[in-house]
């Protein structure tokens, strides 16, 4: 039986740019990530083709941008005044600056233009737009606690201690 849906994965993973094959993310050595299936908690395509799969799988898996981070939203750019950012030594184009979202997470900003007054900051997912290929290794599955369910989060080894 594949993988269902409430169900505690540990998963090994290499992600590279399809074109290039550079590696663009992994997991650490002997770190796998951990996550809950069905809650949306990895892109929608990646977790479309781990339900297929049994622990002991090991699989590679392109995902279109579409099903990834999203297409590149052009609404997502916005001009700001080049003195709100003076603070910032070296400013330059292509730079990741990092701000918060309204709920206090860490959001990574990419400077897209810079020019004497003014600069243009790119709030899309660094990966927007981009297709990505996976290399994957399921370590592990086991059923979601309820409290664990509850919660949201995975619960004990490569989750939330508390
Ligand atoms: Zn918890």
């Amino acid at each position: 039986m594949s993988i269902q849906n409430h169900q505690v994965v540990a998963m090994k993973y290499i992600l590279r740019d399809p074109e290039t094959k550079e590696i663009i993310d992994q997991s650490p050595e002997g770190q796998p990530l951990f996550f809950i299936t069905g809650l949306g908690q990895i892109i929608p395509g990646l977790e479309a083709e781990i339900m297929k799969m049994n622990k002991g799988d090991k699989g590679t898996v392109l995902v279109k941008a579409r099903d990834a981070y999203g297409e590149v939203n052009p609404d997502a750019f916005q001009e700001i005044d080049r003195a709100q950012l003076e603070h910032i030594d070296g400013l330059k184009e292509g730079m990741v600056l990092y701000g918060q979202d309204v709920d206090g997470n860490q959001i990574p900003v990419v400077i897209s233009k810079v020019s004497d007054e003014k600069v243009t900051v790119d709030l899309n997912h660094p990966l927007a737009g981009k297709d990505l290929l996976f290399e994957v290794e399921i370590e592990d599955v086991r059923d979601a606690t309820p409290e664990e369910l509850e919660h949201g989060h995975v619960h004990g080894p490569g989750g939330h201690h508390h």
